[in-house]
């Protein structure tokens, strides 16, 4: 049985780690280089992702990271989690790098001021049985993509869901509904990976 971690340095943490354990999935917090080396892929939560950068130097954790990810581990990002996996942000603080690993340019809340949260239903390519229910809380989308990668699903006309090889992305938040598909088709590319 693959072992799944969820990035545990910032962000929603515990409800990914319920979300994976619905989904059949043996799952646990990777906070150490030590811990990311014991897991077969890896979820990186929504939160904040200029402090998740901050964090991941300050830990340790960006080169290790980055390594795991060019060599091919599973990878699912939510929100920030999303962009940490952008090889590029627009616009980005001065001090914000990412992991990388999709060939995206990501535009940090971009769905602005009054609509800074909100939910809709989103079809999502790969997720059978209807459209998911996207929540999107100060939300990037991804402005755009290179060609090895694929858009999975869009939102008012931007793309908030991606993949690029075994790295997977969206900009909303399936661990915060009862809805477990999204993390059934990770746990599934972690198995295939396996
Ligand atoms: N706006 C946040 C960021 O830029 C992401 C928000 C979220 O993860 N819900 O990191």
């Amino acid at each position: 049985e693959p072992m799944i971690g969820v990035l545990a340095l910032q962000g929603d943490v515990r409800e990914h780690l319920t979300a994976l354990a619905a989904a059949g999935a043996a799952a646990g917090p990777v906070r150490r280089p030590e811990e990311l080396a014991g897991v077969d892929g890896l979820v990186i939560p929504g939160g904040e992702s200029t402090t998740m950068s901050k964090l991941a130097h300050l830990f340790g954790m960006m080169e290790p990271l980055r390594e795991r990810v060019r060599a091919g581990m599973p990878v699912y990002g939510t929100c920030a989690g999303l962009i940490m996996l952008a090889d590029k942000i627009l616009d980005p603080r001065s001090d914000q790098e990412t992991i990388g690993g999709i060939d995206m340019i990501v535009r940090r809340n971009a769905f602005g001021r009054q609509n800074e949260s909100f939910e809709a239903a989103v079809e999502l390519t790969g997720v059978d049985g209807g459209p998911v229910e996207g929540v999107f809380i100060r939300a990037p989308w991804v402005e755009s993509t290179g060609a090895d990668v694929r858009i999975l699903a869009q939102h008012g006309g931007h793309v908030v869901a991606v993949r690029q090889g075994n790295a997977l992305a969206t900009s909303f938040h399936p661990e915060l509904t009862g809805d477990h598909r999204v993390h059934r088709l990770f746990t599934e590319m972690v198995r295939d990976a396996g």
